[in-house]
């Protein structure tokens, strides 16, 4: 048995078995990453399909995914290689890129625009070691490193990684206890906790995809937008906030996608409180 210290679950592991992520394994009494450098995904994209908005606008970012995630969000829409049965199979035939690798990748489409590396697609910080790792040689050859999150987990990894996280969006997935707990699998409060600590260093922006029935009032968004207000980002801004439209996808196929409508008047209660309020998927 090895305990897992990276997230609120703080998983006791098994030998050789893996965690509730699916992307930790206990060896010789130790936790390791078992999604170290084992790519699912890889591509050059928009920075503001992140989405980041406020951070290098229009250039693009060469986006690795591995598989796994500490959620259990219903509607994932990269469920693939996040928590379906088809993700645990990753383990298996995932290629693996050693962090030289991925950053020699970088570096030759920086003429094409490439400013950085963004580790997205899954969760990026179950594997938070592989992170480090490319994102050290990345510094060190110019690059920037970018994080897209669900935010849940201690601030240890978050310590690790704050020297070269350069910017991250951060799902802030609603701002009730029993939506994070009931139905995403997760705890609000590890999110909110991680939020404040990376806006001290780092370029944050939150993303909050608006599903009908369970976060779409206006009091949720007004107190949301009010405490997204109080932070403030390195250079003294205020922190980008995304309001996003909701599609059924895997396990949510129950109810119709958010009329564009509320996405839209969401927005315009968050503007109450932020200067920065971006619509998407509509
Ligand atoms: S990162 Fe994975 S193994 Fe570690 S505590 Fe969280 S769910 Fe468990």
């Amino acid at each position: 048995m090895a305990r897992c210290g990276v997230c609120f679950r703080h998983c006791e592991i098994p030998e050789g078995r893996t965690g509730f992520c699916g992307a930790r394994t206990a060896k010789n009494g130790r936790v390791e990453a078992l999604n170290y450098g084992r790519i699912t995904a890889l591509a050059l994209d928009p920075i503001e399909k992140k989405p980041l908005a406020r951070f290098f606008p229009g250039s693009l970012i060469l986006s690795a995914g591995s598989f796994g995630c500490n959620l259990r969000c219903p509607f994932c829409q990269n469920s693939d290689i996040s928590w379906s049965e088809q993700a645990g199979q990753y383990a298996e035939t995932a290629e693996t890129l050693s962090p030289e690798d991925l950053v020699g990748f970088a570096l030759m489409t920086r003429k094409k625009g490439n400013i950085g590396v963004a580790f997205t697609y899954n969760e990026p910080l179950i594997g938070y070691e592989f992170v480090r790792d490319v994102a050290k040689l990345a510094h060190a050859e110019g690059l920037k490193n970018v994080l897209v999150t669900n935010g849940t987990a201690e601030l240890s990894v978050w310590e690790e990684l704050s020297p070269y996280v350069d910017a991250m969006n951060v799902d802030l997935k609603g701002f009730t206890d029993r939506y994070y707990g009931k139905v995403l699998g997760g705890d609000r409060q590890q999110v909110m906790a991680f939020i404040e600590a990376a806006v001290k260093t780092c370029h944050v922006e939150l993303t909050t995809l608006i599903v009908p029935g369970e976060n779409d009032s206006e009091e949720e968004m007004r107190e949301l937008s009010r405490w997204v207000s109080c932070l403030r980002l390195p250079d003294g801004e205020s922190v980008p906030l995304h309001v996003s439209r909701f599609f059924p996808r895997f396990r949510m196929q129950d109810r119709p996608p958010t009329e564009v409508r509320t996405v839209y008047r969401l927005a315009e209660v968050a503007r109450e409180a932020l200067p920065y309020v971006y619509t998407g998927n509509c």
